[in-house]
């Protein structure tokens, strides 16, 4: 037995390491799991080039948990370790400035992906276990087989020992404090989640599974009887279809892949992207364009980051664009720096060119769809606008790539790029500046009266819906000099889309001013501006509008969370047709019969735009019902 002195520049390195990644003790399995795989990989490889004649056998990795002795062990058949090997691989953690690089990233987000780059990853069994053993028996002809043992405390003894197969089985003695490790459920979590796609099976203990009777035997209504049997619980799938070259998948294989990484996800998705990439940098995945419908927050944060089939992370928010952060699957890449803080990553130029280089695989691909079948890429278009309308005004480069599948939706249900729109409406839709004015719609239920009116005009509208509309029309009034949008209700249609200059007014402005006083008594001024406008006839003679711009600012600040939002009541416009001729009759009507003239006018207009409520409502009948005789 040798006994020694763990080689670190200081007595405490251990109670850093265990304060140093307090956040995240589960991730001690992942690094004893990983160490194993990668054994197990090395005796692969010098088995095919011929270093290693022996008989490679079945490589696995058993992660097995004794709740009685408390200890968790995990046991592979790879390259094992001799006494010298331990030495210089275990004893000596011969990194320089442990101690510094701790304090320099303890408290740190995303510290806990640091360890493993370190030469560290095995000493973060000590943050579970009180005691830990190394039994080993190296690949080399006539190895004596060695244990090693240490309690945490720099100190440790070699020991030789029996051991017959070839390989390394770790040994937990997990400590008091750490008693979940213990748990069968805490552990399969674990391995669910780091180890479900790594290369060399690993097995947890046993799972019962049901099959048919071998015996034959037959139940009351002469079905083969089910028998339970226990059978070897694998963890993971070791070549998940990422891995492999997009021409040997079918479209079943990338479905049952979605399942694999989702299974409580229900829905299938829209379509996928396979990422290939070996230079300038190497990254394989798959993206899946999930149905967004017109949902950003619920579906993010599913893009699994993975280093050589090790999960690292699903929080990638700094590895790829935020709008991509909506799609689901997994990137996998060995060249994304993981040993640095987050506000690092994003400065880093890998993983800039990493996320271009994603952005443009993914407007490639929407590209490719749009001019390939547009009629299934209209089809997919409701559940994918979202996401474009993302990255349009999130990446200026997305955006210009974007351009040329963007889509919009009239009420027809015809689908335009915005090019194809502006033609479309333009001889129709110009105004006398020589503006195309573009009309939408986010409602065709509400605004049904406006659209009817709209259309009865030759006009065309679009239907504009979700919560990033409006931000988007904005930019392309930014960028389209000559086009406005404006929702139809924002004003009566001779405004919407000027064709000519102000037609004269038919009252006087004595007139206007006793209608206005009329009017102002109808209706709750806090809501509603009378207005009085020279319109057509063909106008009606009474309507409510909600000015363009205001309600834009409304929206785009209730989207970005503003606080202000008390300080905006809403408001709306109470417009009068000056020139309707059941406007200028009230004139001559007598005493209360004004004002009721006037008030079933205001009332429906309200009552078109599903704005009359409440008591208005039941006096609004009760009068109309006492027409009725
Ligand atoms: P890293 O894996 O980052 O090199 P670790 O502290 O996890 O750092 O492991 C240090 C070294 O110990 C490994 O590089 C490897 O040489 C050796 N080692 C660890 N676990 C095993 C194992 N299960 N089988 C063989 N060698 C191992």
């Amino acid at each position: 037995m040798k006994t020694g002195q763990i080689n670190v520049q200081t007595e405490n390195i251990f109670p850093i390491i265990k304060k140093f990644l307090y956040s995240d003790h589960e991730i001690f399995l992942r690094e004893l799991v990983s160490n194993a795989v990668d054994a197990s990989q090395k005796i692969k490889v010098l088995a095919s080039n011929g270093e290693f004649k022996g008989e490679l056998g079945d490589l696995k990795v058993d992660v097995t948990v004794d709740k009685a002795s408390k200890t968790i062990t995990i046991k592979d058949s790879g390259i094992g370790m001799t006494a010298d090997e331990i030495d210089k691989y275990i004893n000596q953690i011969a990194f320089s400035g442990a101690e510094e690089f701790v304090e320099k990233y303890k408290d740190k987000e995303g510290s806990e992906n640091i360890i493993g780059h370190f030469g560290l990853g095995f000493y973060s069994a000590f943050m579970v276990a009180d005691k830990v053993e190394i039994k080993t028996l190296s690949r080399h002809k006539n190895s004596q087989a060695v244990k090693w043992e240490s309690n945490g405390s720099p100190e440790y003894t070699i020991t030789e020992i029996d051991k017959e197969d070839r390989g390394t089985e770790i040994v937990l003695h997990v400590s008091d404090d750490s008693g979940e490790f213990l748990e069968k459920e805490r552990i399969s979590g674990i391995l669910n989640k780091y180890c479900k796609f790594l290369t060399i099976p690993i097995y947890n203990g046993t799972k019962t599974e049901y099959i048919d009777s071998p015996e034959g035997e037959k139940d009351d209504k002469g079905q083969v009887k089910k028998v339970s049997v226990e059978v070897p619980n694998l963890i993971n799938n070791t070549s998940p279809a990422w891995t492999k070259a997009p021409k040997d998948l079918t479209q079943d294989d990338y479905d049952s892949f979605y399942k694999e990484l989702y299974p409580m996800t229900f829905e299938q998705p829209l379509f996928h992207i396979h990422l290939n990439v070996d230079y300038p940098f190497n990254l394989t995945g798959i993206m899946y364009f999930p149905r967004l419908k017109e949902n950003i927050e619920v579906q993010r944060n599913k893009i699994n980051l993975y280093s050589n089939q090790v999960f690292i992370t699903d929080s990638v928010e700094e590895i790829v664009p935020e709008f991509l952060t909506l799609l689901h699957g997994v990137i996998d890449s060995p060249d994304i720096p993981l040993n640095v803080s987050r506000s690092y990553l994003q400065s880093d130029g890998n993983v800039k060119k990493i996320s271009s280089h994603i952005t443009k695989k993914v407007s490639d691909k929407l590209a490719e769809m749009f001019k390939k079948d547009r009629k299934d890429f209209e089809s997919k278009w409701d559940d994918l606008q979202i996401f474009v309308q993302y990255g349009v005004l999130s990446d200026e480069k997305f955006a210009d790539r974007a351009k040329k599948y963007t889509l919009f939706k009239n009420t027809e249900g015809e689908y335009f790029t915005i090019d194809e729109y502006k033609d479309k409406v333009s001889p129709v839709q110009t105004d006398k500046d020589e503006k195309v004015v573009c009309l939408y719609t986010n409602d065709t239920e509400a605004h049904y009266s406006y659209v009817k009116a709209a259309k009865e005009r030759g006009y065309d509208v679009l239907e504009l819906s979700g919560p990033l509309s409006s931000h988007l029309i904005s930019k392309l009034e930014q960028s389209n000099e000559n086009m406005t949008f404006a929702r139809v209700d924002a004003d009566t249609l001779d405004k919407l889309i000027k064709k000519t200059d102000e037609i004269p007014s038919k009252l006087s402005k004595e007139q206007e001013e006793k209608l206005k006083e009329i009017f102002e008594d109808c209706v709750n001024k806090e809501k509603f501006t009378i207005q009085f406008e020279s319109l057509s006839e063909s106008e009606g003679p009474v309507m409510v509008t909600q000015p363009e711009f205001m309600r834009r600012m409304m929206e785009q600040q209730k989207l970005g969370g503003g606080g202000m939002m008390g300080a905006f009541p809403e408001m709306f416009n109470m417009v009068v047709n000056s020139n309707h001729p059941n406007v200028m009759a009230i004139l001559s009507k007598r005493g209360q019969n004004k004002k009721n003239t006037a008030k079933t006018m205001t009332d429906l207009a309200l009552l078109s735009n599903g704005m009359l409520k409440g008591q208005d409502l039941s006096k609004f009948i009760e009068r109309t019902v006492g027409l009725i005789n």
